[in-house]
């Protein structure tokens, strides 16, 4: 790593709380973390490194608040059955597959999308993996992969019942176990949660276990939540309690808490996500794509719910994904004019709101101090760019741009649009087609 790098002549985004578009300033990084804006004039050292942005706007890392890395090794199987529900698309796919994922294939299932992710500009990405017979070890394998790549990922493993006795305390135990890694190692690449299924194939008793063990760690949980009205249906039936009112009772809410989805919550369980300070991560085009409905986080928002923006695997690409939350808003809602802020604020405020629970130094923020986790984006604006357009030009130009240049924890690991991160991404693809052909064939 250069021990500084100078970025001069673009045209700098901070977002945060100060929310700026500066002219005429550079960026110093050093030792990883940003080290002062300024004007340019005023940078008259010597640099390990220069990059001219000239062109270019500089913005943080875009951060994806919900992923699935094993997911990637699905791409073309056409084997599962046609399924008429999400509880279906569960049985028929994701629970077939990930039942065969050994610890290689995970590994080697994390590594593309990383790469993808630098490319798209994605420096941080808090995920959740399931690989039920081969779980203990996992979080371990992907965290390689995460190193390899230089970016940040905060991971999980999804407890569940839905495999039996022996399954559900691997499963607790591989989150511990990572959990305790990271408190350990103080990485600041990686970051652990205690990741829980969903509530409905989680047990009273295996919830309680999982809430002691997590609440014990001073992790938080990541969980899939009221993602299917089923999960609504099979609570309410079994347990005589709405989703997350379960979650709530077993302590399973709070601010280090990601429900993701959230699409079937009624306002009293809004109300309850608000008043534990518990994260919604909204992912619409998974949620379009299962046809489970869209999450309200136009209602969410405005009850003050912290809502921000993951992908469930559908890509690693940030871009792509709020341009849907857009639409799919404006469709559900039957009006062209709302959701707009609710949807780009997820994105490029919350979801550093979301990270900055579990990371220090912060990110998602261009302000000395913060970890220098960066993009170059070309964009030469053709209307006025300030801070009062920004999210539009984000949502109508720059996510339709390149991204050119992607800097995580001050490591240059694409420049010019090319990778720069000492992996050869053709070994990798073939070494996952490979192994995805023999998954495939035990699926
Ligand atoms: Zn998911």
């Amino acid at each position: 790593m250069a021990r500084n790098l100078l970025i001069k002549n673009g045209i700098i985004v901070t977002l945060g709380d100060e929310n700026q578009v500066l002219y005429g300033q550079a960026l110093l990084i050093q030792d990883g973390l940003i080290k002062k804006i300024a004007p340019q004039a005023s940078f008259r050292g010597k640099y390990a490194k220069v990059i001219d942005a000239k062109g270019k706007v500089v913005l943080p890392g875009f951060i994806n608040a919900h992923m699935h890395f094993y997911s990637t090794m699905v791409r073309g199987l056409g084997k599962a059955a046609p399924s008429k529900n999400f509880q279906e698309v569960l049985e028929n796919l994701w629970w077939r597959l990930d039942k065969k994922l050994t610890l290689e294939d995970s590994y080697y299932s994390a590594l593309l999308p990383l790469v993808d992710a630098i490319k798209h500009g994605t420096t941080t990405l808090i995920d959740h993996h399931a690989s039920p017979f081969a779980a203990k070890g996992s979080l371990n394998k992907i965290a390689q992969a995460v190193k390899e790549t230089g970016l940040r990922a905060s991971l999980c493993y999804e407890l569940s019942d839905r495999d039996g006795a022996k399954v559900a305390q691997d499963g607790i135990d591989e989150n511990m176990a990572f959990i305790k890694r990271c408190a350990k190692d103080k990485d600041p690449q990686l970051k652990a949660l205690f990741g829980l299924h969903a509530s409905f194939t989680l047990k009273d008793a295996t919830l309680e276990r999982a809430s002691a063990a997590g609440r014990e760690s001073g992790a938080g949980f990541h969980v899939h939540t009221a993602e299917a009205q089923s999960d609504q249906d099979i609570n309410i039936s079994n347990f005589k309690l709405r989703v997350v009112q379960r979650l709530n009772k077993f302590g399973i809410l709070g601010p280090k808490t990601i429900a993701a989805h959230c699409v079937h919550v009624d306002e009293d369980e809004m109300n309850l996500l608000r008043d534990t300070g518990t994260a919604v991560a909204h992912n619409p085009q998974s949620n379009m794509n299962n046809a489970v409905g869209v999450a309200d986080i136009i209602k969410m928002s405005q009850k003050g719910v912290l809502v921000g923006l993951g992908t469930d695997a559908m890509t690693v690409n940030m871009l792509e994904e709020v341009r849907v939350a857009l639409w799919a808003q404006h469709l559900s809602h039957d009006n062209p004019s709302v959701g707009f802020m609710e949807a780009l604020s997820a994105l490029m405020f919350n979801n550093a709101k979301i990270a900055n629970r579990y990371w220090d130094p912060k990110v998602g923020v261009l302000k000395a101090g913060f970890a220098a986790d960066l993009v170059l984006m070309d964009y030469w604006p053709p209307t006025p760019f300030d801070e009062n357009t920004f999210l539009g030009h984000l949502g109508f130009g720059l996510a339709q741009s390149f991204v050119d240049t992607t800097i995580c924890g001050g490591k240059v690991l694409m420049e010019g649009k090319r990778l720069k991160i000492g992996l050869d991404e053709a070994e990798v693809a073939a070494k996952s087609r490979e192994l995805s052909e023999k998954l495939w064939a035990r699926f």
